[in-house]
C-alpha cells in the first residue's frame, strides 16, 4: 500500500522539478556565486533568480530585501538579534507563548543573560493573540515585536498585518515567522509594516537547510554572520548555491499552487475534520476554524496518548505527528497546547495531521477509515480499569 504522509508542516518532500533545478549546480555549474569568471558567473544568475522568485513568493518591492540564510531558525535568530543590536535605548521583545522554539528559545537565553526583558503574550482557547495584553506590552523600551504569521501545530493565523502596524505605532520594528505560512497563505509584505519575515525551503517542497530572511529596504540590518562580502555584507558565507536554485523553484510552484491546490487541500482537511469529529467520540478540534492556513488540522483524542495513535498509525503506513514536545526530557503537552489550556485529558492525545498539494482525496479516505478502529482499540485496555472512559468509545466502531 502506498504511504500517506500527513506531516508536512514537519517537512515536505521534494518537488522532483525543485531537485531538477538544483541538480546542475552540484555538477556542472559549481561555480562560487562571488568569482568573477563564467563558472561563478552561471552561480550568481542562479542566485539573482532564486532572490527574485522568493521575493515574488512574499511579494517583496525589491528583490535586494531577501537574505538567504542557513534555515528558518537562522532567520528568526538575525532579525531578532538584528533589532536589539540597532534600536539604541531599547532593549525589550514581545513575543506569542505560541511562538516556534527558534524565537522562544533565544528569547530565553536573551534573558537569562540579561541582554533583553521578553514579554510573552497570552493567547486564548482557540490560539488567538490577546490583543489588549499585547498594546500593554509595546511600551517604549520595545526593540522588536515576533509574532507568528500561522502556528506550526495548529495552522491558527494570527492577523498580522494589524499586529504589524500597532508595532509600528509604539516605534518598535516587527518580525514575523512566516515559515508555515508562505505557500498557504497570501502574503504581501511591500504593503504592510513587517520589517523582518521569515521563510524556509523545506515547508514548501523545497531542500532542507535553506531559508531567507526578509528585511526591508532602509530597516538597520546587524549581520548575525560576520566574514565575506556575500549577500550584500548581511550575511557571510559562500551561497549554498544548489539549495537556493532549489528555493528559488520552490517558491515559484508554491506560488502557483497556492492560487490552483490550496483550496482543494482545504476541503480535503475539513472533510478529514468532519469525518474524525463525527464518528469518534471524545475527538476534541484545537484551534480557529475561522482562521488557520488550509492544510493543517489538530485533534486531540480524550485520555490516550498521541504517540500509541501514531503508531497504530504509522502501522498502517500513515505518517502523522503529535502536538507534545519532549521538554527537558519529559513528554508532555507541547507549549502551544499548554498556552491554549487545552484541557489536560484531551492535550495528551493530541495529533497533528498535515496536508499538501500532493495529497489526495484517497489518502484522506484511508484515514477517516482506519482512525475510529485505532482510537477504539486504544482505548479498550483503558476501559477495563476506567470504566467512566466507556462514554468516550468509538460510535459504531469501525467505519
Ligand atoms: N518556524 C516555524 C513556525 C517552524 O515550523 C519551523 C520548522 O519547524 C521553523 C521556524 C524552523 O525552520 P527550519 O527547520 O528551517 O530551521
Amino acid at each position: 500500500m502506498r504511504p500517506i504522509y500527513l506531516d508536512n508542516n514537519a517537512t515536505t518532500r521534494l518537488d522532483p522539478i525543485v531537485l531538477g533545478a538544483m541538480l546542475p549546480f552540484f555538477t556542472e555549474s559549481f561555480g562560487n556565486a562571488s568569482s568573477k569568471h563564467a563558472f561563478g558567473a552561471a552561480a550568481s544568475d542562479a542566485v539573482r533568480a532564486a532572490r527574485r522568485q522568493v521575493g515574488e513568493l512574499i511579494g517583496a518591492a525589491s528583490d535586494g530585501e531577501l537574505i538567504f540564510t542557513s534555515s528558518g531558525t537562522e532567520a528568526d535568530n538575525a532579525a531578532l538579534l538584528s533589532a536589539l543590536e540597532t534600536q539604541s535605548g531599547r532593549d525589550e521583545i514581545v513575543v506569542s507563548q505560541v511562538e516556534h522554539p527558534a524565537v522562544l528559545a533565544l528569547c530565553q537565553e536573551l534573558e537569562r543573560s540579561g541582554r533583553a526583558r521578553i514579554h510573552r503574550i497570552p493567547v486564548d482557547a482557540v490560539g488567538a493573540l490577546d490583543v489588549e495584553a499585547y498594546r500593554r506590552a509595546l511600551g517604549p523600551r520595545v526593540a522588536c515585536v515576533s509574532l507568528m504569521w500561522a502556528n506550526n501545530e495548529t495552522g491558527v493565523v494570527f492577523p498580522i498585518e494589524r499586529y504589524a502596524t500597532l508595532a509600528h505605532e509604539a516605534g518598535a520594528l516587527f518580525h514575523t515567522d512566516a515559515v508555515q505560512a508562505a505557500g498557504k497563505v497570501a502574503i504581501g509584505v511591500a504593503r504592510t509594516h513587517i520589517d523582518f519575515l521569515s521563510l524556509s525551503a523545506h515547508k514548501l517542497h523545497g531542500p532542507k537547510g535553506i531559508g531567507a530572511l526578509y528585511a526591508r529596504k532602509g530597516v538597520p540590518f546587524a549581520p548575525l554572520l560576520r566574514g565575506g562580502r556575500q549577500e550584500r555584507g548581511r550575511r557571510a558565507g559562500t551561497e549554498n548555491v544548489p539549495a537556493i536554485a532549489g528555493f528559488g523553484k520552490a517558491a515559484e510552484l508554491a506560488a502557483k499552487a497556492l492560487r490552483e491546490d490550496m483550496p482543494r487541500v482545504a476541503a480535503l482537511r475539513d472533510s478529514l475534520e468532519r469525518r474524525i469529529v463525527s464518528r469518534i467520540e471524545g475527538a476534541r478540534f484545537v484551534g480557529d476554524r475561522g482562521s488557520r492556513v488550509p492544510n493543517t488540522l489538530m485533534v486531540a483524542f480524550e485520555y490516550l496518548e498521541s504517540d500509541p495513535i501514531l503508531v497504530a498509525l504509522d502501522r498502517c503506513g500513515i505518517a502523522a505527528s503529535s502536538g507534545s514536545a519532549c521538554a527537558s526530557g519529559s513528554m508532555g503537552p507541547s507549549h502551544v497546547l499548554r498556552a491554549m489550556k487545552v484541557p489536560y485529558t484531551a492535550a495528551h492525545g493530541a495529533v497533528r495531521f498535515s496536508l499538501s498539494r500532493e495529497t489526495t482525496a484517497a489518502d484522506i479516505d484511508r484515514v477517516a477509515e482506519a482512525l475510529p478502529e485505532i482510537i477504539n482499540k486504544l482505548r479498550l485496555p483503558a476501559l477495563a480499569v476506567q470504566p467512566r472512559l466507556g462514554r468516550t468509545a468509538v460510535r459504531g466502531g469501525a467505519a
